[in-house]
């Protein structure tokens, strides 16, 4: 951390801040220029806040040279972390696809969606019991009835499932869930956040509607802090001025991720775009990009769905798509090769 002293400054208050930094176990290097003074923190600058610095008086500004994460940054974890449910690789081997209904309606709905989804080769299957909805007359989800009949479809089908968990009140009902999600909207819901730290699961954390890497990252350190390695980041669309879409698909997040986090990354392209018709193009995509897979609503009766019909893909769209990822996958193969 770079400190820049103001031009006149009183001599007490630099003292002070001094001090302070070294309270902290920090060593204070001072630069003396033509016009200013600097002083260079030295040590693990991770606890210390700017605004906190810039509270004392002397001082002009404040630079950050070390990011405020460590267990989810790249340069403390050389390696790509992999994320192993059953035997699927996340981040590592596999290309992972979910794939589900939004929520869970029925027992008949999700069975139907999962071995639809399986015959197209979806690793794992995706459903909401608890639904964070922006109407509170909105359909909230079939709760522990809808986890119930997400196992009963991962009994029949073997495929692991995913889903929603808002309340940490409500672990003991996804005991036999194999990843918890945490959803955009809770992404910086911290108490959360360090709850599930300690829960011995993976974590699928979708990126907040409008947090900026770093804070996806700063989310991601929370569960870290306390406890859980198993972290898949997601990129889930985010808003911006445009009307036309629901959200839009940040791609760039995948590759600029990549020089941050070992962690691996995910799209998904049914949030971020509102519409079933630009699934496709999205996905197809975000694979191109390098995402570590995809999760993507799709619906037996998406004109009868309870949440999210217009963004979901019919089981055939579905596969059609899925025929196209695995020729891309392909193609990315030798070029992949071409930089070896
Ligand atoms: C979902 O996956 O159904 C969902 C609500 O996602 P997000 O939190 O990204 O809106
Ligand atoms: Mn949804």
């Amino acid at each position: 951390m770079i400190v820049k002293l103001k031009q006149e400054f009183d001599k007490q208050n630099v003292m002070n801040l001094i001090s302070w930094f070294e309270k902290k176990d920090l060593q204070i290097v001072e630069t003396k220029g033509e016009n200013s003074i600097v002083l260079s923190i030295i040590g693990d600058t991770r606890m210390i806040n700017e605004t906190s610095v810039k509270a004392f008086d002397c001082v002009d500004s404040v630079y950050r040279i070390q990011e405020p994460y460590k267990e989810a940054n790249i340069k403390y974890h050389k390696d790509k972390a992999v994320v192993k449910v059953k035997d699927i690789e996340i981040g590592g081997k596999d290309f992972v696809v979910m794939a589900g209904p939004c929520s869970v309606e029925s027992r008949e709905q999700v069975l139907e969606v999962a071995k639809k989804v399986k015959e197209s080769g979806a690793n794992i299957l995706r459903g909401g019991a608890f639904k964070p909805r922006t109407s509170p007359y909105s359909f909230q989800g079939m709760g522990q009835e809808g986890i119930e009949y997400l196992l009963e479809a991962k009994e029949a089908t073997g495929l692991p499932i995913v889903s929603e968990i808002m309340d940490i009140d409500d672990l003991p009902y996804f005991e036999d869930v194999d990843i918890l999600q945490v959803g955009a909207r809770n992404m910086q819901n911290f108490s959360l956040l360090k709850k599930l730290g300690s829960v011995d699961k993976p974590i699928l954390l979708k990126r907040g509607l409008s947090a900026t890497y770093e804070e996806l990252l700063m989310s991601a350190e929370y569960l870290m802090a306390w406890g859980n390695e198993n972290i898949i980041l997601c990129e889930r669309g985010i808003r911006t001025f445009e009307t036309g879409v629901r959200n839009i698909l940040d791609i760039t997040a995948v590759p600029y991720l990549r020089t941050r986090t070992q962690l691996p990354i995910i799209i998904d392209p049914s949030h971020a775009s509102g519409a079933w018709e630009l699934v496709e193009p999205l996905s197809m995509a975000a694979t191109a990009v390098g995402s570590d897979g995809l999760i993507v609503e799709v619906h037996n009766n998406p004109e009868k769905a309870l949440c999210d019909g217009s963004q979901s893909l019919k089981p055939k769209k579905f596969d059609h798509m899925m025929k196209k990822i695995s020729i891309m996958k392909k193609a990315l193969k030798e070029i992949e090769e071409l930089d070896e």
